[in-house]
């Protein structure tokens, strides 16, 4: 009798231990500049100041929010290259890019 109660025990303590890592998950994001890639805490401050890799010139515009998700390798859209980050891989150039090849900067795929 006794041992049942605790095998009982188990299965809910078992349960609700199962349940929590959802709430753990809300852990906290971090937000990228789609053209220059650098990290943001928070939506505001990446849409409120002005990028240097924006591609109407330096500084002509404001960062782009990166809707993607946080990725250990990012490929680019035109190329299908991959990076270890945003950053390195606006670094660079690409071969595909619509408006020519070299005639712009690899672009993150979501
Ligand atoms: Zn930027
Ligand atoms: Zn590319």
């Amino acid at each position: 009798m006794k041992t049942s109660i605790i095998a009982c025990l188990f299965i809910l303590f078992g349960i609700t231990k199962a349940n929590r890592p959802k709430i753990i998950t809300m852990e906290k994001k971090n937000y990228y500049c789609e053209y220059c890639g650098k990290k943001f805490p928070d939506v505001r401050t990446l849409t409120s100041a002005t990028c240097t890799y924006h591609p109407d010139g330096s500084n002509k515009g404001r960062h782009k929010l990166y809707e993607g998700t946080e990725k250990k390798e990012y490929t680019c859209k035109y190329c299908g290259k991959k990076f270890p980050s945003i950053m390195v891989m606006v670094g660079g150039q690409c071969v595909n890019h619509p408006n020519g090849m070299n005639k712009g900067r690899h672009a993150p795929a979501l």
